[in-house]
C-alpha cells in the first residue's frame, strides 16, 4: 500500500476497556509496543512508535488526556485536542490499535487508587506542579494492567518522568521493558511538544535558547562547574534571552537524578531544566 493510501485511512481504535481486551486476547504470546500519549502527536510521538514498530508483533498508541496531572490552574481544558490528525499520522505508521478511553474508562466511579514514586515526585518539576508526578504514575499502571504491554515506550524528552516509569516498573515488578526514546528536536533545536502551539511568534523566535544554553551549561558542568553555580548560570542567562522565569536548571547524575552532579565523580549527567516563554512552559535536558 503507498503512503498516501495509507494516510487516507483511519487507524483502528477502540474506546471502550471491553473491545480493547477482545483484541488484546488474540494477541496472546506476540509482543506487545505500547506508546501512552495525549495526543496532538508529532514527531516526537512517531519515533516513539516506529522504535515500538521496529521491535515488537504489535502496536498498541493511547491517546488519553489525563485530567489527574493537571494542577487546577494548569491547561487542561486547552490541552490541544485533534483526533483526526493522529489518527491519519497512526495509520500511516501502521499502528495496530489505537486505544482513546473516556475518564469514566480510565477512572469508574468510586476509584480511590493513587500510585507515587516518592523519592521522584517531589523535586525538579515535581516541586512546581505537586500533582504531576503521581496523576502520570496512576495513570500509566492503569494503562499498562488494561494494555499488558510486553515493552514500553517514553521520550527522554520528559527526562524525570522517564527515569519515575523505570522505578515505577522496577518497584512494582510490572513484567514490562521500560525503553527510552531520544529527545526529537525542531531544525533549531527546540524540543518538540505539543505544548509548543502556544507559543507566539516572538517567543517561538526564542525558544531554541533553551537548548543552546543547556548545552553550554553541559560542558561547563563536564569543565567542573558546580550544580550551585550552574544553576545560578542557567537562570541568568536563560532570563538574558527572553524567559520570564526559570523553575529549574538542574545538573543531576543520570541514573539518580535525586543527586547533584559533580564532574569529579566520573559518572554520567544529565542537565535538566523547565522555564517559562509567556504561560508556556517549556522542559529540555541535554546529556553531561
Ligand atoms: P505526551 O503526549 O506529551 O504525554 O507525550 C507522550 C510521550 O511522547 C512521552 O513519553 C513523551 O516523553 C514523548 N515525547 C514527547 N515529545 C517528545 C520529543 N520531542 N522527543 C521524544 N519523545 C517525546
Amino acid at each position: 500500500m503507498n503512503l498516501q493510501a495509507a494516510s487516507s485511512l483511519k487507524a483502528n481504535t477502540v474506546t471502550k476497556i471491553e473491545d480493547l481486551e477482545s483484541c488484546r486476547n488474540q494477541w496472546q504470546n506476540q509482543t506487545i509496543g505500547f506508546v501512552p500519549t495525549m495526543g496532538a502527536l508529532h514527531e516526537g510521538h512517531l519515533a516513539l512508535v516506529r522504535e515500538a514498530r521496529k521491535t515488537c508483533d504489535r502496536v498498541v498508541v493511547s491517546i488519553f488526556v489525563n485530567p489527574k496531572q493537571f494542577g487546577p490552574n494548569e491547561d487542561l481544558v486547552t490541552y490541544p485536542r485533534m483526533i483526526d490528525a493522529d489518527l491519519d499520522l497512526l495509520a500511516a505508521e501502521n499502528v495496530d490499535l489505537v486505544f482513546i478511553p473516556d475518564e469514566k474508562s480510565v477512572y469508574p466511579d468510586g476509584f480511590q487508587t493513587k500510585i507515587s514514586v516518592v523519592n521522584l515526585d517531589t523535586i525538579l518539576t515535581g516541586q512546581f506542579r505537586p500533582q504531576f508526578f503521581s496523576g502520570i504514575a496512576t495513570v500509566v499502571t492503569r494503562l499498562f494492567m488494561l494494555v499488558r504491554p510486553t515493552h514500553a515506550y517514553f521520550g527522554k524528552k520528559d527526562y524525570q518522568q522517564w527515569q519515575m516509569i523505570c522505578q515505577l516498573v522496577a518497584d512494582l515488578h510490572i513484567p514490562v521493558d521500560v525503553i527510552g526514546v531520544p529527545i526529537v528536536r525542531e531544525s533549531d533545536g527546540l524540543a518538540l511538544s505539543s505544548r509548543n502551539m502556544y507559543l507566539n511568534e516572538q517567543d517561538r523566535a526564542k525558544a531554541p535558547a533553551l537548548y543552546e544554553t543547556l548545552l553550554a551549561g553541559a560542558d561547563k558542568a563536564r569543565a567542573g562547574m558546580s550544580a550551585k553555580d550552574l544553576e545560578d548560570w542557567g537562570r541568568e542567562t536563560l532570563q538574558a534571552a527572553g524567559f520570564e522565569s526559570v523553575d529549574y536548571f538542574a545538573a543531576r547524575l543520570a541514573e539518580d537524578i535525586t543527586t547533584n552532579y559533580t564532574c569529579a565523580a566520573n559518572q554520567s549527567g544529565r542537565l535538566i531544566a523547565a522555564t517559562w516563554l509567556g504561560t508556556t512552559r517549556l522542559v529540555d535536558n541535554v546529556e553531561i
